[in-house]
């Protein structure tokens, strides 16, 4: 078993050791050491990365894992000159070490928070690379719930209290009421103690005091299975939450000409403007095609009408095909638009022998791409735009000679 350094000391950035195993891993070397201050992922925290270094050989860790016996395997790619027995020097990435236990005493805090305000226990803590959960233990949680966590969590930042490490057997830790005892039987526990606040078991790697959390941010809550989750970052993770969050901000306020306070009641106002617009272009939209349809009908001594727009949609030209078939009788309408992904549509007036939806068919058969629909109203999406007035025409003159 590997001789935990970070038990001791979390400010342990650098240190000796020997290699004791090597073996392979997938494509990479699995590296034991007698002693290490990497942290392996465990508990909910990540794993430290770093080098190992080596006479002048250098070799990346890039993952740390944990055997069930206890013994710590570092990850490199490439083991270069390690040999069982080499002595090597560690020296884990401080800025990566820090942020985990920035966020990770955060959590300690945090839980804590709720269990004396709430008593909503944690059950499960996530640390992601942008943001970190706690699960919490209960029906409901109110955003000023949330709130109150949150300012008791940053008292205690405030407060600076020092946060205490030490190891008590099975049996001492029962009258210490502590949080939270891991289900594992070990002869020895190791205790977080932040004091006179939260006591608990943990093996991660801390703060020395609350002062250096820095700070506690708390962010989205979701309703998960076994309770609710609470998503937040710490320290600088959150100073750069909030630097982004801000950016954001003032972009959409920018875009709004308005204060960043002010986003959200213009983008109500925006929703409200659209939707009065969308309704006003509908409206427009259905004279147009009324007059178009009044018109075509008028300048037509054929009761088969063709046409193809460049510069309308789908829904115009099934607008158009409505009013051309549903006010008249005798009416069929082939109509397609070119300007965008092309479309054709194909409509009878009621009571007329043809179908239109097998015209379509034989269309696209031709021009390919996919369609369909009833005998008296059928649309369909041609593959290309060549070739569409061509197959109007044609169809049309069908129409008029079996008519
Ligand atoms: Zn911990």
């Amino acid at each position: 078993m590997t001789e935990h350094l970070y038990y001791h000391d979390s400010f342990l950035y650098e240190f000796d050791a020997r290699v004791v195993e090597l073996s392979a891993m997938e494509s990479r070397t699995a590296v034991a050491l007698d002693q290490t201050a990497f942290y392996p992922t465990s508990g909910g925290q990540v794993f430290d990365t770093g080098v190992i270094v080596s006479g002048n050989d250098k070799v990346r860790v890039n993952e740390v894992i944990e055997g069930d016996d206890g013994t710590i395997l570092h990850l490199v790619e490439g083991a270069a000159n390690l040999q069982k027995g080499s002595a090597v020097h560690g020296q884990i990435d401080v800025e990566r070490r820090r942020d985990h236990m920035q966020q990770h005493s955060g959590q300690h805090v945090l839980s804590a928070a709720f269990v004396r305000l709430f008593n909503m226990p944690t059950v499960s803590f996530h640390m992601g690379a942008d943001s970190c959960s706690i699960d919490l233990d209960t029906k409901g949680l109110t955003s000023v719930q949330v709130e109150a966590a949150e300012t008791l969590a940053n008292d205690v930042v405030l407060q600076d209290r020092p946060v205490g490490v030490r190891f008590v057997t099975q049996e001492e830790a029962q009258g210490l009421g502590l949080r939270k005892i891991p289900p594992v039987e070990r002869d020895r526990l190791r205790l977080i103690d932040i004091r006179e606040f939260d006591l608990t078991a943990c093996g991660g790697t801390h703060v020395a005091s609350t002062g250096q959390i820095g700070s506690i941010l708390l962010r989205k809550t979701e309703k998960v299975k076994q309770g609710w989750r609470v998503e937040f970052v710490c320290g600088k993770r959150a100073v750069a939450t909030a630097r982004r969050d801000y950016a954001m901000l003032a972009e959409g306020a920018g875009l709004c000409s308005s204060h960043i306070w002010d986003v959200p009641q213009q983008i109500r106002k925006l929703q409200e403007e659209s939707r009065s617009w969308r309704k006003a272009s509908e409206q427009v939209l259905q004279e147009v095609a009324e007059l178009y349809a009044e018109r075509m009908l008028a300048g037509s001594e054929s009761r088969i009408v063709t046409k193809t727009f460049a510069d309308r949609d789908l829904a115009f030209i099934k607008l158009l095909a409505q009013r051309l078939t549903r006010q008249s009788s005798g009416v069929t309408a082939l109509l397609a638009s070119t300007g965008g992904q092309p479309a054709l549509v194909f409509a009878q007036s009621a009571g007329q022998p043809n179908d239109m939806g097998a015209l379509m068919k034989e269309a696209l058969a031709r021009l390919g791409g996919r369609g369909g629909g009833s005998k008296d109203m059928a649309q369909g999406g041609p593959a290309k735009v060549e070739g569409i007035e061509a197959e109007l025409n044609a169809i049309a003159a069908k129409l008029s000679s079996a008519a």
